[in-house]
């Protein structure tokens, strides 16, 4: 008997190629998938060296439920739910492993309204999955396969019309690019020609091997990026991760921008041209993003932790912004996902409009965050939170995801992880010393808590 086990993490199912994602398994999740969505299914895939082998099962195994497939090729994970949400479709699924290193790949389910699939989509992919009743095809009825040429263009298209493009021609930009050797070199460099903007790129050959660095966008692997900024003289650099579903940003300065910065603000700009609004970020988002908005008007609602909880919740509460501190910006003014493309043509934007973004970055509101994490056996992590729970007064207590405690000073959030044995503790405050003092705090008591049970 198969032991059932939820196949969706926090971003899809990922595993290695070959071990996990094999393409046995990959061509069982196509059936599942055909079986589930029942209809035409846009497929996409990043440039992972295992996209055709993966992709090939993926789209053998949906056809043999008598679903069609339209194959968008290798374009970003945003492209793709682009061209979902615009076009006549039951949903679609992303070959992509996103910031995962090379070794690695997934599959990602996208919802018929272009947004990352909502948890019991997925459970219906999965049912179909471990009940192994696969709708299968006559001969007469397997589905039909299309490919879909303009995806990539109609996606870049589609953003230079949402941003002022000639307020950012007028700048005569330059921009160093770095794709991370990712989708977005289908994608992205057109995206700067289109605007107008100077390019100079780098790892922008396709390559899933990732020769550059590591598709994760992090200081440590921006370093030839943040070097080229300085010596092109560039406005800012631009680096996209894997599936390019993330933009982060380096000033003209050279400096690294985290992704709560860019987040706050974007968030800013676009509040205070609409005179308020709603934000919407998960608990663990720092302040500024919240502090940041309210300067014009701006209410933020937190949700749980979760790209696709974020997306939802906009469209619940008309958000005109939201996104995740990692670069991940969703803007309902293009599609409610995480979209790295139309996240690097408003940064454009905002900096064409408001001078330079070293001091954008600048004039935002100052917080320290400290994150930790604490490895806790996966039968402890519940008793470990109980526990926590007790050490607190009940009124100071959020518990949207985990246990966020405020404190006179800041906040501190203690979250059992959805994915590893592990607890995470982010602390937050006006002064770097007391961030410092909650979180090992809290460390402290979590440590003794899974010392202490069973
Ligand atoms: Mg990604």
């Amino acid at each position: 008997m198969t032991v059932r086990v939820k196949l969706f993490g926090t971003n899809g199912v990922r595993g290695i190629v070959n071990e996990l994602m094999s393409p046995d398994f990959v061509m069982k999740m196509g059936k599942s998938i055909g079986t589930a969505m029942n209809g035409n299914i846009a497929v996409a895939t990043d440039t992972r060296t295992s996209n055709i082998m993966l992709r090939s099962a993926l789209i053998s195994g949906i056809l043999s439920t008598g679903s069609s497939v339209t194959d968008t090729g290798v374009v970003p994970t945003p492209a793709l739910q682009y061209h979902v949400r615009t076009g006549a479709y039951a949903g679609g699924v992303v070959v992509t492993a996103s910031h995962n290193p090379p070794q690695f790949n997934g599959v990602k389910a996208i919802s018929a309204d272009g947004t990352e699939s909502s948890r019991e989509e997925e459970k219906s992919i999965e049912d179909a999955f471990y009940s192994e009743e696969f709708r299968k095809a006559t001969w007469n009825d397997v589905g039909s396969y299309t490919v879909c040429g303009p995806c990539a263009t109609d996606y870049v298209n589609a953003i230079a019309s949402k941003v002022a493009r000639e307020e950012i021609r007028r700048r005569k930009f330059t921009v160093v690019l770095d794709c991370s050797n990712g989708a977005s070199c289908y994608t992205a460099p057109y995206l700067m020609e289109k605007l107008g903007v100077r390019v100079v790129t780098l790892n922008a050959s396709p390559q899933g091997s990732f020769p550059g660095h590591e598709s994760e966008p992090t200081p440590e692997n921006l370093k030839d990026l943040i070097r080229m900024v300085k010596t092109a003289g560039a406005d800012m650099g631009i680096a996209h991760d894997g599936d390019a579903d993330r933009a982060v940003f380096v000033d003209e300065n050279g400096r690294y921008i985290p992704g709560e910065l860019s987040l706050a603000l974007t968030a800013k700009e676009i509040i205070r041209k609409r005179k308020g609004g709603i934000v919407v970020v998960p608990v663990s988002t720092p302040s500024v993003v919240e502090e940041a908005a309210k300067e014009f008007g701006g209410r933020t609602v937190y949700t749980k932790v979760g790209s696709p909880v974020v997306a939802r919740k906009m469209m619940e509460t008309g958000g005109l912004i939201g996104g995740e501190e990692n670069g991940g910006i969703i803007n309902p003014e293009m599609q409610y996902c995480r979209d790295g493309g139309m996240t690097a043509a408003k940064m454009l934007e905002i900096v064409a409009e408001g001078g330079k973004l070293s001091e954008l970055v600048d004039a935002l509101p100052k917080f320290y965050t400290v994150k930790l994490k604490v490895r806790v056996h996966e039968k402890q992590l519940d008793a470990v939170m109980t526990g926590v729970k007790k050490n607190i007064q009940p009124n100071n207590v959020d518990e949207t995801d985990g246990l966020k405690i405020f404190l006179d000073d800041g906040w501190v959030l203690v979250r059992a992880s959805g994915t590893e044995p592990l607890i995470r503790i982010f602390a937050e405050s006006k002064s770097e010393k007391s961030a410092e003092k909650h979180a090992s705090e809290y460390r402290k008591i979590v440590e003794e808590l899974a010392g202490r049970s069973p």
